[in-house]
C-alpha cells in the first residue's frame, strides 16, 4: 500500500532545515541531483533552509577537484543553499574534514559510556565468520568477535596483531528501531537482524560516516534527513547514535532511487550519467527533471 507523502513540516517552534550532504568522492550523478532536488521542493514548500555540508572525511576517496566539480554541477542543475562551505553560515565550518573535534567529543561520549568498544577484526574476518551478507544492506551482520563479553571474554579485543583498533557501536540485539519515514510510512528494523554492531570510528582515525552524519545534522539543527532509500538500515543505525549522545533525531524522507535501464542503482560506473556528462551532451537541467515533478514515484527519464 503506498504511504501519501507526508507534507515537509518542521516540529513546532523549529524552522526547517534540510540539508545536502554530497561526498566529494567522484562526479555527482543523477540519482544525486534527483535526492537533491527532492530536498530543495521540501525545504522550500516548508519555507525553510538548505544547508550543503561536504562530507569529505575519508581522504583516499576525496579529491579537491570533486569538491570543485560538486559545487559547480549542483549549481548548474539549480540548487541553492543558504549555508555552506562557499558561503559560510552560523553552524561553519560546513566541511567535514574541518569538523573532527567534535566527532572525536561524541567518540568519547559513547566510550564513557561502554557503548561502543574497540575491535581488531578484519573485513576479511568478518567475511569468513559470517555466511552471507543480509538483508538490503551490503554490510554483513558483525559476528560479535571482539564484543565485550562474547565468548566469555571480557572485552578485551581478541586480536594479536599489531593493528590499530576500529570502534564499534553495540547494537541493542533484537531490539525494534521504528520510524515514520515521510514517504515510505513506518519502518521497522530489527537490531542484531537487519544490521549488527557498526563501526563509527575507523582504524585509520577517520569517523565512520554514520557517527559524523548524526553529529553534524544534529549540530546543525537540521530537522528533517532526505536522502536516498538505499540508507533506509543506516537511518535505523542512526537512530541508535542520536538516542546514545541524548539528541534529538531529526524526521526522515527517503527518496527513490534512479536505476539504469537495467534496475540497477546509479553508482560512480555510470559515467554517462553524471551531471558533468550529461551537461556535456547538451542535455538542460529542466529536460532532465522532465519526469520527475509529475505526483506519485516519478519514473526518471534517461
Ligand atoms: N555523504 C553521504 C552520501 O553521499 C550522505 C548520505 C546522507 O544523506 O546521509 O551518500
Amino acid at each position: 500500500m503506498n504511504h501519501r507523502p507526508n507534507p515537509p513540516e518542521a516540529p513546532p517552534g523549529r524552522p526547517y532545515r534540510g540539508r545536502l550532504a554530497p561526498s566529494p568522492t567522484g562526479y555527482l550523478h543523477l540519482g544525486h541531483a534527483r535526492t537533491f532536488w527532492t530536498a530543495r521542493e521540501r525545504a522550500r514548500a516548508a519555507g525553510g533552509v538548505l544547508v550543503l555540508r561536504s562530507e569529505d572525511l575519508d581522504p583516499d576517496r576525496c579529491r579537491p577537484e570533486f569538491v570543485v566539480a560538486m559545487l559547480e554541477d549542483l549549481r548548474w542543475f539549480g540548487l541553492d543553499w543558504q549555508e555552506g562551505p562557499d558561503c559560510g553560515g552560523p553552524h561553519a565550518p560546513y566541511e567535514q574534514s574541518r569538523r573532527i573535534r567534535w566527532y572525536r567529543e561524541a567518540l568519547s561520549r559513547l566510550q564513557a559510556g561502554g557503548q561502543v568498544y574497540p575491535c581488531t577484526c578484519s573485513r576479511k574476518d568478518i567475511r569468513a565468520a559470517v555466511a552471507a551478507p543480509q538483508g538490503a544492506d551490503d554490510e554483513p551482520i558483525y559476528p560479535g568477535t571482539c564484543r565485550p563479553g562474547f565468548g566469555g571474554r571480557t572485552g578485551e579485543s581478541r586480536g594479536t596483531s599489531a593493528r590499530p583498533p576500529c570502534w564499534r557501536f553495540r547494537v541493542p540485539d533484537g531490539e525494534v528501531i521504528e520510524f515514520v519515514d515521510g514517504r515510505l510510512g513506518l519502518q521497522r528494523l530489527v537490531a542484531g537482524r537487519d544490521f549488527g554492531d557498526f563501526v563509527v570510528w575507523r582504524p585509520d582515525g577517520v569517523p565512520a560516516y554514520q557517527l559524523a552524519c548524526v553529529v553534524d545534522d544534529a549540530a546543525m539543527g537540521i530537522t528533517e534527513v532526505v536522502r536516498g532509500a538505499d540508507l533506509v538500515v543506516s537511518t535505523a543505525r542512526q537512530l541508535l547514535l542520536y538516542r546514545a549522545l541524548e539528541r534529538r533525531p531529526p524526521a526522515f524522507y527517503h527518496c527513490a532511487l534512479v536505476t539504469d535501464a537495467a534496475g540497477r542503482r546509479l553508482a560512480k560506473r555510470h559515467d554517462a550519467l553524471s551531471l558533468r556528462a550529461l551537461r556535456a551532451q547538451g542535455r538542460t537541467p529542466e529536460e532532465l527533471r522532465a519526469g520527475w515533478e509529475s505526483a506519485g514515484e516519478p519514473i526518471p527519464q534517461l
